[in-house]
């Protein structure tokens, strides 16, 4: 299984971080050896975000079958230190434990989610919000990538990301037209 992860979905994301809104989505790859449940997150020293976001895994021809909730930890500063730099991000994305990834469900282009830091919601995002449909992210990826059936994808985090410090408690939600589906959490440490 390979994790593939598009980025500057939401535009709104895009310029909270001084990014330019991209007419074409671009992608990074995380190790799968990098995904952990929810539960524990053990990279929290306050440089370390959260991104909460949708991902999609691969089905047959290239369409999403199923979806979970994810976050995309990322070492911001570190990640600041290489784009500065024209450096590759992977320090910075591709860490141990990097890739948060919830249950699956069968997939629903109405999902809504949202992220809550200690009872505070941070982050919510849709499908509907994003620049690009999951299929044409997909079809997009496919005219380069060697996805496979079974690959998943990360489509990128709405506005409102931010640190994790120690004892942070993680809530992320997963709505269908704002019916609950189900909620994972995660204690900071
Ligand atoms: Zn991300």
């Amino acid at each position: 299984m390979d994790v593939w992860c598009a980025i500057r979905t939401y535009p709104k994301h895009a310029t909270e971080l001084g990014n330019p809104i991209p007419t074409e989505p671009v992608f990074f790859l995380k190790p799968s050896s990098s995904v952990v449940d929810f539960g524990i997150i053990d990279s929290c020293d306050g440089d370390v975000h959260h991104e909460i976001e949708l991902v999609l895994k691969i089905g047959p021809n290239n369409e999403p079958s199923h979806m979970a909730l994810g976050l995309d930890l990322t070492k911001r500063s570190i990640q600041d230190h290489l784009k500065e730099k024209s450096l590759p991000w992977a320090e910075a994305k591709a860490f141990s434990g990097s890739a948060v990834l919830g249950d699956w469900v069968e997939y629903n282009p109405k999902a809504e989610y949202s992220l809550e830091v200690n009872g505070n919601e941070v982050q919510r995002g849709s499908l509907a919000m994003m620049s690009w449909t999951p299929k044409q992210l997909i079809a997009k990826l496919a005219n380069w990538a060697p996805i496979r059936e079974g690959d998943i994808l990360f489509t990128g985090t709405p506005s409102g990301v931010g640190p994790l410090s120690k004892n942070d408690e993680v809530t992320a939600s997963l709505y269908i037209e704002s019916e609950h589906i189900l909620s994972h959490h995660a204690k900071c440490v």
